[in-house]
């Protein structure tokens, strides 16, 4: 017997941490996720990590890594997989990042003081060498490094590794591109339990596969020309992801969005601060101002400014990564010097200083474009270019480039708010225009996955085979996975079909499935 359980993001978005267990009580943990809630970090854990064998990332985002640095407090000894890039974010990028969290925190608390603004103190549950130590001793790796260089981690795609090998139970894991971030995975665990043969494929979260990637995890789609992923045909059971469950993207193309503001801003001789995450979000932009150019839609006066190490180390990350990507972005990297993360209209600001001593030129370097994080124009360097002048000056232009969670400050600006507060107390009168971008989304829309599923088994093989094949639903609000339930359900994924769509309840445990050894 296979049971899955997730047990957070179950009619719900955050915190993806699913638990597969098997007959003789081994278990495996896809994914730990941060919830984006108060005291999270302080919560007892809702499962016993006792009996966990492995764990499993299928892509660095905090909200399926976020608490892996709780896990190993609390006692989570086991192995770590994931994919290379991934790997490499995951430990260059994420988790040193939250690893200091705590220190950071106390540390902005103290300067606050200092001008009389008190925020609580947070009690400090680790550090970064807590950090060091699960990197370590706790990330695995697919080959033993030659003598004298350094171990990369993580593990090629479509290339099965044995997870669990114990009496009773045989378990293999094999990473294909997911399409989301680079690094992102979904994960085909085939299963041997008591004899009991099953495959289980995870696909949260899943991109919209638009960028030069090798691997494209979904079936032809308008936007994914390439041909897509063959995966093994006998898949028992799938665990989707729902975020836009209840969604269609939008057809509008970035590209026509970003040359018409950028245009505009310089028209008015102002600048152009653009809200980007600096995992993906912010290289696809600087594809599309490499393209622009290429294609001499640029004004000829008009330079752009990277200020986010984040993004850069990440794009670091992407360019030693090259085999995940397809053979034209390849060759456009064969040049090193002129390529979509460097070429002459872009400078990177590795150190914020760079910001600053451009941002003290004022008016001299308008018309100019900025690419910053954080997306929702909270916290990191976006703030010092909107307190700078950003937000006061009339001839500049905010770009928000997705989605705005409510209470951030990309929620107001978006929704037309004039008086924008910081954390220190002080209040900015907006006069820069705000614009938004549609087109750019990180996850498959209700058509998309549709069409995923349909990839992996259609109603018709499912009403012919032996054992039933199920979908179980997850990752999403409550009225996307239900959105994604009554789709399917259309499409043909019913009982008379052998097929069934269950929408995940936060802590129950489901039969994920199986097939009598042949
Ligand atoms: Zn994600």
């Amino acid at each position: 017997m296979v049971t899955g359980t997730e047990y957070t993001a179950a009619e719900d978005v955050a915190g993806s941490k699913l638990i597969l267990e098997f007959s003789d009580l081994e278990k495996i943990l896809i994914d730990m996720g941060m919830e984006y809630r108060d005291g999270e970090f302080e919560d007892p854990i809702p499962f016993p990590t006792t009996g966990i064998n492995n764990l499993l990332l299928t892509h660095p985002h905090a909200d399926h890594i976020g608490q892996v640095i709780k896990l190993c407090k609390a006692g989570f000894k086991g192995g770590i997989f994931t994919p290379y890039a991934s790997a490499d974010i995951a430990t260059k990028i994420q988790l040193p990042q939250q690893a200091n969290n705590f220190w950071m925190h106390n540390k902005r608390a103290q300067d606050l003081a200092k001008k009389g603004i008190y925020i609580p103190r947070k009690k400090v549950l680790w550090g970064y060498r807590d950090f060091k130590n699960i990197r370590d001793t706790q990330f695995r790796y697919f080959e033993e490094p030659e003598e004298g260089k350094k171990v990369q981690l993580g593990f090629p795609y479509e290339t099965p590794i044995e997870i669990l090998n114990k009496r009773d139970t045989k378990v293999t894991a094999t990473f294909y591109e997911a399409g989301h971030i680079p690094g992102s995975s979904q994960i085909l665990l085939e299963i041997e339990d008591k004899g009991v043969k099953s495959k289980i494929l995870t696909s949260f979260d899943l991109g919209r596969t638009d960028y030069h990637i090798k691997g494209h995890p979904i079936a032809d789609t308008p936007i994914v020309k390439a041909p897509h992923t063959d995966f093994p045909e006998d898949i028992d059971s799938m665990v989707i992801e729902a975020t836009y469950g209840n969604k269609t993207h939008s057809g509008d193309d970035p590209r026509e969005v970003l040359e018409d503001v950028i245009n505009h801003t310089a028209k008015k001789n102002g600048q152009l601060i653009i809200g980007a995450f600096s995992i993906m979000r912010t290289h696809m932009l600087q594809y599309y101002l490499y393209d622009l150019d290429l294609q001499g839609k640029l004004p000829d006066n008009m330079h752009f400014y990277v200020t986010s190490p984040g993004a850069d180390k990440c794009g670091r990350i992407m360019l030693k990564h090259q085999q995940d990507l397809d053979e034209e972005a390849i060759k456009r990297f064969i040049d090193k010097k002129d390529n979509f993360f460097y070429f002459d209209r872009l400078t990177h600001h590795n150190k914020v200083q760079q910001t600053k001593d451009a941002l003290a030129q004022g008016d001299a370097i308008n018309p100019c474009g900025w690419l910053a994080s954080s997306g929702m124009f909270q916290g990191g360097r976006i703030e010092r270019l909107l307190r700078n002048g950003g937000l006061q000056d009339p001839r500049n232009t905010i770009l928000a480039t997705g989605y705005q969670s409510p209470g951030t400050r990309g929620y107001d600006l978006i929704n037309g708010a004039t008086k924008i507060p910081f954390l220190d107390g002080g209040i900015i009168e907006r006069k820069a225009e705000v614009r938004r971008m549609h087109g750019l989304s990180g996850h498959a829309d209700i058509e998309e996955l549709v069409a995923h599923v349909k990839n992996v088994c259609t109603p018709e093989e499912s009403r012919r085979r032996d054992k039933m094949f199920r979908v179980y639903v997850k990752h999403g609000e409550k009225e996307s996975c239900w959105a994604v339930k009554a789709r399917l359900e259309k499409e043909g994924y019913v009982r008379e079909n052998n097929a069934e769509v269950v929408v995940m309840k936060k802590g129950k445990s489901y039969d994920f499935g199986y097939r009598k050894a042949a």
